[in-house]
């Protein structure tokens, strides 16, 4: 291959094959099959053909499907990975938008929402805003936050989960020069609610550990719904939505360039990830 990207072939000099591929060499060695080149062609698709078939996928680290090796982009238990987590969040963005309706978190509703800190003497009601919900994050949605302990992750109690524009603030002042506390949001500011904020208001989406304060790690803090909104949430736009980031990196479907072979590999099945992916599999995996 040419530094320009373009293969030349070194037996008939056309470009977009190699010597391997050239449909002249091809029809040379057909025609003339006991000349050296024959031979010599019929070798090297001989040794393609067993590298092939010993190819190890990165992603099921099987070599061989019904005798045919594949790699990562081809893998048939990938497809079905996917093609499962698919449908389990397409159910569980229904589940999210019927909790969002149901509760009156819904675009359109205003809530105050605290933005204290809970080691100030007014904790976390010591400041806040008052803002309006005004669009549903789905590229930070999805049901790993139903089917794992959030504590596994640190991060994401602070995933943000719904947009808001700020219309009023309490609390802050302008000589405020401790760092740890948040600045005073102005009007029409965008600022987002976590699942922090909705944790205790739509249970029923979250994992019920972490809505068991015993010994979880998940902290709450509530917001109070102050105008409910009931009008039907709106779905992801895209299929990039569906099968989002967050997703995407739990279940390593699209690693990282320079990933090492640990984050390409299929996560195994005792993985709480796959508790209703792949249910009965993982019920097999855990048990004792
Ligand atoms: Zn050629
Ligand atoms: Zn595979």
């Amino acid at each position: 291959m040419s530094y320009s990207g373009t293969v030349h072939c070194s037996y008939c000099g056309k470009k977009g094959h190699n010597r391997l591929g050239c449909p002249e060499r091809e029809k040379n060695a057909i025609s003339d099959p006991e000349s050296y080149d024959a031979k010599k062609w019929r070798a090297e698709r001989e040794r393609l053909k067993a590298r092939v078939a010993s190819r190890k996928c990165s992603y099921c680290k099987q070599g061989t499907i019904d005798g045919k090796g594949h790699n990562r982009k081809g893998c048939p238990v990938l497809k079905e990975d996917r093609k499962l987590v698919e449908t389990r969040q397409i159910e569980y963005i229904e589940q999210f938008r019927t909790a969002l309706q149901e509760t009156g978190l819904s675009v359109g509703a205003l809530v105050t929402v605290p933005d204290g800190n809970s080691y100030d003497d007014a904790g976390i009601w010591g400041r806040g805003f008052t803002s309006m919900v005004t669009s549903i994050d789905w590229s930070n949605i999805d049901f790993l936050m139903n089917d794992t302990k959030l504590l596994r992750d640190w991060r994401a109690s602070s995933r943000n989960l719904l947009q808001t524009r700020v219309i009023s603030s309490f609390g802050y002042c302008a000589d405020d020069d401790d760092w740890r506390r948040s600045g005073r949001p102005n009007f029409n500011e965008v600022r987002p609610l976590t699942v922090s904020n909705l944790l205790s208001l739509m249970p029923s989406v979250f994992h019920e550990l972490a809505t068991n304060q015993d010994g979880h790690n998940v902290e709450s803090r509530p917001i109070r719904l102050e105008s409910p909104s009931h009008i039907s949430p709106s779905s992801p736009s895209s299929d990039a939505e569906i099968i989002n980031a967050p997703l995407n990196r739990a279940f390593q479907f699209v690693p990282m360039r320079r990933a090492d072979s640990w984050e390409k590999v299929r996560r195994g099945m005792s993985d709480d990830i796959w508790s209703r992916v792949r249910p009965l599999e993982h019920a097999d995996a855990t048990a004792h």
